[in-house]
């Protein structure tokens, strides 16, 4: 457990586990997802307000452990003033990542989550937020579950 701690709650981690980036309700968002992760309890809302196929803004709310905030935190950081097509191709690069453990230079500050692979229950608190986001993209009006991540 120790070392999990030492190697997962990393200062980028910590940080946006203990001060979420754009952690608000939005009103006047376009599309928003669900997210529930049942092994570890986490649930998060996502909103994104898209326009012109540009993620003009990003928020969430919710609550679950360090990994799954700080990574939706992240999320939020990421994927603002992208296009909805670029956006999911950082989730594809993100959940090879995280299931791979192979960091992504590429992906900038994201890097971080790249220790989470060798945890296969904190893969799952990882890329809740992610597969909000696909889910919200894709207009998907169902909840989204980590269970469906399953390899
Ligand atoms: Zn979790």
């Amino acid at each position: 457990m120790f070392d999990e701690v030492q190697e997962l709650y990393q200062e980028t981690i910590l940080d946006h586990c203990k001060n979420p980036r754009h952690f608000m309700e939005m009103k006047d968002a376009t599309c928003s997802a669900h997210g529930h992760n049942p092994l570890c309890g986490d649930q998060l809302k996502l909103f994104l307000r898209v326009d012109e196929g540009i993620i003009r803004e990003v928020s969430f709310v919710g609550s679950g452990c360090c990994i799954s905030k700080a990574s939706a935190s992240l999320l939020t950081e990421t994927v603002v003033g992208k296009t909805t097509e670029e956006a999911l191709r950082i989730f594809d690069a993100v959940h090879r990542m995280i299931t791979t453990g192979k960091p992504d230079p590429s992906l900038g500050k994201l890097v971080v989550l790249a220790g989470v692979s060798k945890y296969p229950t904190r893969v799952k608190c990882a890329m809740l937020a992610w597969h909000a986001l696909a889910a919200a993209i894709k207009g998907q009006t169902t909840q989204v579950t980590t269970e469906l991540d399953e390899r």
